[in-house]
């Protein structure tokens, strides 16, 4: 009968909410569709009554409607044009990921001048081409470089990369091509940056002859490591990442060994253990034999490590049988040979081992050492040498882990096997089948009793530097899979 009034009414009676609100939007009843709303399911109401509160200028409810109808495009659009509230138009966009709301608000920050925003909602709503205009436009390539990711293609990248090249940007065009794959021209360009501290440069044109997997790249970036291109030789670790980087295993130990003679010959014996450790074990992961060479350096700089953290526990019987170690290869320690031949002296006087004490006494007596030794303790050194004592302190011997032979305790070259003996890195001296442990971090042998009694004072592994508690360290009681015998080069 076309009474509409009356039909809605009947129809919210018989509580039809979506049928009545849609007789009075017939009829024009706003208000009454307003009420009822929240009881109405259908998105096609509440698109409707959203339409027509806009159009009234009533934002606010309109927005919520086109929420409630879920239409968030038209949400985005009045939060933008009638709203002012970009703060939510983002939130939707992000949440929604929609592709027209992203590039509505890409053009109300666009509007603003606020290019970086615009460039990120531009790539957002994946307009690559012009978000990369507008970066060029307006010098925020960085921006758009930053954002751009993982949906970018290797055009996007290359033109980067060319825009970069164009503005003498040397590690950003260098970083671009080679995301495209072009490595030939991202080298050149790595090459081309200026030497800053951090050589972030270097690192990625490392990174960069690892995936090229190039002989041409990698003997052009080895020629600049080398300084052959500007006569500047580069530090040698990067030669050694190289090496690395290309699965070059050998080489990068050989790199190792050299750069640790450097560290060594600088006095740097903390650093020159840690670049041999860290190679170590990085053979180890690789099952590459560790060369005899670095498995001896390693163990010799260890020791001096271990004469420190002996003494400091004033423990002078183990720092005086590192000392001697330690001195009888005193030719690894280039700059220290007078402070650590004087420390010898003193300490293995202090603990009972008279006659070492006066051999490296005497060793000093040397007329290029004689004159550095410290005016503190030159008179008693002298003394020392014009009346020997030779008496000393025998050392204890426990059993070889291969063999059982009977050898003193810091002795590692068995006299009965000739093996070559794993150490203990707690102190020094060699393992010993029954009281075997390692640590949990690095997996070097440690004596399983010297452990627990360093971890009393140190918080950690001597070796590798980890943190470490006693608690951690277990006695093992089958140690066959650590003795390899054959396991370095002899
Ligand atoms: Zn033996
Ligand atoms: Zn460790």
């Amino acid at each position: 009968m076309k009474q509409f009034s009356e039909a809605a009414q009947l129809y919210e009676k018989g509580q039809y909410y979506d049928k009545a609100a849609s007789v009075y939007i017939r009829c024009k009843n706003w208000a009454k569709v307003g009420e009822l709303l929240p009881q109405v399911t259908s998105p096609k109401i509440h698109l409707q009554y959203a339409k027509a509160k806009e159009a009234d200028g009533r934002y606010k409810e309109a927005a919520m409607a086109y929420e409630s109808a879920k239409d968030w495009d038209n949400v985005t659009r009045v939060q933008l044009d009638h709203l002012n509230n970009p703060e939510e138009a983002v939130r939707i966009v992000r949440d929604t990921q929609s592709i027209d709301g992203a590039k509505m608000v890409a053009r109300f920050f666009l509007r603003l001048s606020d290019y970086g925003s615009a460039i990120q909602f531009l790539v957002l709503s994946k307009c690559n081409d012009e978000a990369f205009q507008l970066a060029q436009q307006h010098s925020q390539m960085e921006v758009y470089a930053d954002i751009i990711g993982s949906d970018a293609t290797m055009e996007d990248y290359q033109s980067i990369a060319l825009y970069f090249e164009g503005e003498k940007k040397h590690l950003q065009a260098g970083k671009f091509f080679q995301k495209c794959g072009q490595y030939s021209r991202a080298l050149k360009h790595f090459l081309m940056c200026p030497n800053t501290d951090d050589n972030l440069a270097i690192e990625m044109a490392i990174e960069t002859v690892g995936q090229a997997k190039d002989e041409a790249l990698t003997n052009q970036l080895i020629d600049y490591l080398m300084g052959e291109s500007d006569g500047m030789p580069k530090d040698a670790k990067y030669l050694f990442r190289l090496y690395m980087a290309l699965k070059h295993y050998r080489e990068a130990a050989r790199t190792a060994i050299i750069i640790a003679r450097e560290e060594q010959s600088a006095g740097n014996y903390r650093n020159a253990h840690d670049v041999l450790f860290s190679m170590y074990t990085e053979l180890q992961t690789q099952k590459i034999r560790i060369p005899a060479e670095m498995a001896t350096n390693l163990m010799i700089l260890h020791s001096y490590i271990l004469v420190k953290v002996h003494v400091k526990r004033g423990d002078h019987l183990k720092g005086a049988r590192m000392l001697i170690r330690v001195s009888n290869n005193i030719s690894k320690f280039p700059s220290h040979i007078v402070p650590i031949l004087t420390s010898a002296v003193i300490e293995c006087h202090r603990a009972g081992l008279k006659n070492s004490s006066f051999s490296f006494a005497a060793m000093l007596m040397r007329p290029e050492y004689r004159n550095k030794i410290d005016v503190k303790y030159k008179k008693k050194i002298e003394a020392m040498v014009r009346r020997p004592d030779t008496s000393e302190l025998e050392e204890e011997t426990t059993p070889c882990p291969y063999c059982s032979f009977s050898l003193p305790d810091c002795e590692l070259l068995c006299p009965g096997c000739k093996n070559n003996l794993p150490y203990c890195i707690a102190s020094g001296r060699h393992m010993v089948k029954e009281d075997w442990s390692v640590c949990p971090h690095c997996d070097f042998p440690a004596l399983h009793s010297q452990f627990l009694g360093l971890l009393e004072t140190e918080s950690v592994c001597p070796m590798c530097s980890e943190n470490l508690s006693a608690s951690q360290v277990t006695k093992i009681a089958d140690c066959s899979s650590y003795l390899q015998p054959d396991e370095l080069e002899h």
